[in-house]
């Protein structure tokens, strides 16, 4: 398999941007050698510039759910961009977003639209701290929020990836009114809360993480957070950016049953375009301008186009069959991965929820960053490049979730199963 020109093509890009790239972990750090640049994608199709097909499990971090260049999507987006791309003016497409979104998830009473899942959370807790009147905010290690500066404090992933938790360029100043607890522990999430309880404006999770890995929320963790939300005043939010409308129809809030004040959406209700939102309890988001006192505004917020592709993408997805149809996908090839590398014995563990799923190679389940941390990412590295050589690309990067979508079909999903039964036993063989 060639990439030549993917290797030129990086080198060339190393001079226009920091790392090559525009976003951190797309510079394949952590899995080492380079990027494939990608010429076009369609399906659960990624074809890079050396005309070389893959079955693509990153699916842009979450946003193509139904599969890249969906028909559906492509002619939503060009009627919409054929009636202009952006007014700066009210547009009835943003409403018609709003309402499926709130009968997706009925705890949205009132939303803002915005253009990042980052715009999306810094809007949502400027909005919980107004409404509060209080300062702090609680979060949980191993879960991402975004890159404001108040969030960068074990926040997952992309900074994982490089090693070092917070980032350069903030100053502590900026994050002394963030805690932080190990996910999954409600204890010591109760015990930060209860001392800060007169200044706690919000607690905020991933109510399935998908940032340090796939993890899933213990019985009993979400429902503790939402009891600790309603005994000491703070506002409950649920960054669902990534599990919105991927983990179930109502996402994960639907899928556990735990209404909270305030949520956060981007990826999948943008359909491959920029978006987010937030909403949640109308008292709280009446405080955000021009109805109240919060300031946060958008050149672009209800973006047209945007709200095309993500109208037509929520459509595709967001019935009970298409669901079900992905969680089958997703459980065949959960399970599967975890069949072949135990036939191969390789000590694995493979949580999944509907749509998305980790590999994590440890003989531990894992439920918290250190859990994660302990895996063995350099044996991923391997099985990363192994799975690659073989046509599939998965997300370079061990404390990623891998994606699937309505366009991985058994054919791909036994293709997979096949290259990673070949490559386990490559790794089984190396490691003897
Ligand atoms: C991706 C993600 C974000 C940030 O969204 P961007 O659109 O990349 O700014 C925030 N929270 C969660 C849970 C995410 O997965």
């Amino acid at each position: 398999m060639a990439l030549k020109q993917s290797e030129k093509l990086f080198a060339a890009a190393k001079k226009l941007f920091p790392g090559g790239v525009n976003s951190p972990v797309r510079a394949f750090q952590s899995v080492g050698g380079h990027p494939l640049f990608i010429a076009r994608a369609s399906g659960a199709y990624l074809t890079d510039v050396d005309g070389n097909n893959y079955i693509d499990y990153v699916g842009s971090w979450g946003p193509m759910i139904a599969g890249h260049a969906h028909p559906k999507v492509v002619e939503a987006i060009q009627a919409a961009a054929a009636q202009g791309t952006s007014y700066g003016a009210p547009s009835p497409l943003e409403m018609q977003m709003a309402k499926q979104l709130m009968r997706q998830l009925p705890s949205l009473q009132r939303l803002r639209m915005v253009n990042s899942g980052t715009e999306a959370v810094m809007g949502a807790l400027r909005a919980a701290r107004g409404f509060t009147g209080r300062s702090k905010v609680l979060k949980f290690a191993g879960c991402y929020h975004g890159h404001a500066d108040y969030l960068l404090v074990k926040a997952g992933s992309g900074a994982l990836t490089h090693g070092r938790p917070d980032s350069l360029g903030v100053p502590e100043s900026f994050v002394e009114h963030t805690l932080v607890a190990p996910y999954n522990d409600l204890a010591a999430a109760e015990k930060l809360a209860r001392r800060h309880r007169k200044d706690l404006a919000a607690i905020i999770v991933e109510p399935v993480v998908g940032n340090m890995g796939c993890v899933l929320p213990k019985p009993g963790f979400l429902e503790g957070l939402r009891k600790l939300c309603d005994a000491t005043g703070a506002l409950l939010v649920f960054d669902e950016v990534m599990t919105g409308f991927r983990v179930h129809p109502g996402g994960a809030q639907g899928l556990f049953g735990i209404r909270p004040d305030l949520t956060t959406l981007g990826k999948v209700i943008g359909g491959g375009l920029p978006v987010g939102a937030y909403g949640g309890r109308a008292d709280a988001m009446k405080c955000v301008s021009p109805e109240g006192g919060v300031y946060q505004a958008g050149t672009l917020s209800g973006n047209p186009v945007a709200m095309a592709a993500g109208l037509a993408t929520l459509k595709l997805i967001s019935t009970p069959k298409a669901h079900a149809k992905l969680l089958r996908k997703t459980e065949r090839l959960a399970k599967g991965i975890a069949e072949v590398a135990q036939r191969a014995r390789c000590r694995v563990q493979v949580p999944y929820a509907c749509g998305m799923l980790s590999l994590f190679f440890s003989g531990n389940p894992v439920e918290n960053l250190d859990d994660a941390m302990a895996s063995q990412g350099a044996l991923f590295r391997r099985f990363f490049h192994e799975m690659l050589a073989r046509g599939v690309y998965l997300p370079p990067s061990p404390y990623e979730a891998w994606f699937v979508s309505l366009a991985h079909g058994e054919n791909e999903i036994a293709k997979t199963l096949r290259a990673a039964k070949d490559s386990f036993l490559t790794l089984a063989q190396e490691n003897g």
